[in-house]
């Protein structure tokens, strides 16, 4: 708390609030922390999604109508991005322990030329091996990474353990409030080692000016502020931390829940490959466990209650499309459930585990 008003404080007496030195340094430390080659901190983590794909568009990589892949169970800011750049997103299924895409069945037609793939609540669902399948496919990669900062793949092709965010052509990070690093309002952040990709990333958020009232594209106003680029930086070195604590917890909950009804979320077996955003259990009476929960004082989650190919605003779109059935997705929205994990207590957790088990 003290950090974070000595941080707002020193911005308000800079007199700069905008393009200043806070975000620069917010920047540089992101690219150190994650070991990126560039790091544009944008307004928010749909921006960073749109700014990467209307970058791949100016660049020529992609054109109005390509479609693009995307698992049905993300958050709908994964698929807007995509409609909103004129591209055509297409709904994939995802795979039941994981949560994330199903690569062996993935939609794919002539027309595909990007995959999204989302790092859903916080478990890395990309690794080297994958990610050189998907390029030798021709398509271009990126990381929808807004859940998964922090986390790790395990030793790939490389040897190394890769940061969430660094495996793709480009990743973007959402730092709102309820994410693992948390702005104090909107924010977000488009990561990549391609520097012409980074450079018209960075133009289009800027108005697409090459240098100032130099119009070379025609861009958006997405910038981060420096308010949120001052505060950021401090919680930034608490990353592993925030991964560490997260991971506990799980665990814990993992080995207390034990209703025969319950599905626990599955702990890889390289353990920092998960960050925990969500910690989420599937049952069969899903409404009626949030119901006995809730009676209980435990407030919980559905997410997402609906996936998004199903969603109002995608009825009838032209720019969306479910060439398979999808029945996982569509499954697992009516059983899961995100139980409490940001802040809660190992006797919270003892609590919420003794109300689920004598369900
Ligand atoms: C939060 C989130 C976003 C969007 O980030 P905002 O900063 O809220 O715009 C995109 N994708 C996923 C998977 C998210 O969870």
């Amino acid at each position: 708390m003290e950090q974070l008003v000595q941080a707002a404080e020193a911005v308000i007496r800079s007199g700069r609030y905008i393009n200043g030195q806070y975000l620069g340094r917010f920047e540089a430390a992101m690219q150190q922390r994650l070991g990126a080659p560039f790091c544009i901190g944008v307004s928010t983590g749909l921006d960073a999604l749109r700014l990467i794909l209307q970058a791949c568009i100016e660049l020529g990589r992609l054109k109005p109508g390509d479609e693009v892949i995307i698992p049905a169970n993300t958050f709908i800011a994964t698929f807007l991005a995509v409609t909103h750049c004129g591209l055509t997103a297409v709904a994939a299924d995802v795979e039941e322990d994981t949560f994330c895409l199903d690569y062996d069945r993935l939609p794919l037609s002539p027309a595909t030329k990007a995959i999204i793939p989302v790092h859903l609540f916080g478990r890395v669902c990309l690794d080297e091996a994958e990610a050189r399948k998907l390029r030798e496919k021709g398509l271009i990669i990126i990381e929808d990474c807004a859940q998964a900062i922090g986390a790790k793949t395990p030793a790939g092709i490389s040897g190394e353990n890769m940061m969430a965010g660094t495996l793709a052509d480009a990743a973007a990070i959402s730092f709102y409030p309820a994410k693992n690093v948390g702005a104090l309002g909107d924010a977000g952040a488009v990561l990549t080692a391609d520097p012409l990709l980074a450079k018209t990333v960075r133009q289009l958020a800027n108005y697409g000016a090459e240098e100032k009232y130099r119009h070379t594209l025609c861009g958006f106003n997405c910038r981060m502020d420096e308010l949120q680029a001052a505060m950021l930086l401090p919680k930034l070195e608490k990353l592993d931390e925030v991964g560490n604590r997260r991971r506990e917890r799980a665990s814990l909950y993992n080995s207390l829940i034990s209703n025969p009804d319950i599905i626990l979320p599955h702990e890889p077996d390289f353990p920092e490959s998960h960050v925990w955003h969500q910690y989420v259990v599937r049952h069969p009476r899903r409404d009626a466990l949030r119901r006995h929960l809730q009676s209980k004082g435990v407030g919980t989650e559905i997410h997402y209650p609906v996936p998004c190919h199903l969603q109002e605003c995608y009825k009838g779109h032209p720019l969306l499309k479910t060439p398979s059935p999808l029945p996982v997705a569509e499954r697992l929205a009516e059983e899961i459930l995100s139980l409490p994990i940001a802040d809660v207590s190992q006797s919270d957790i003892r609590e919420i585990a003794d109300i689920i088990n004598s369900f």
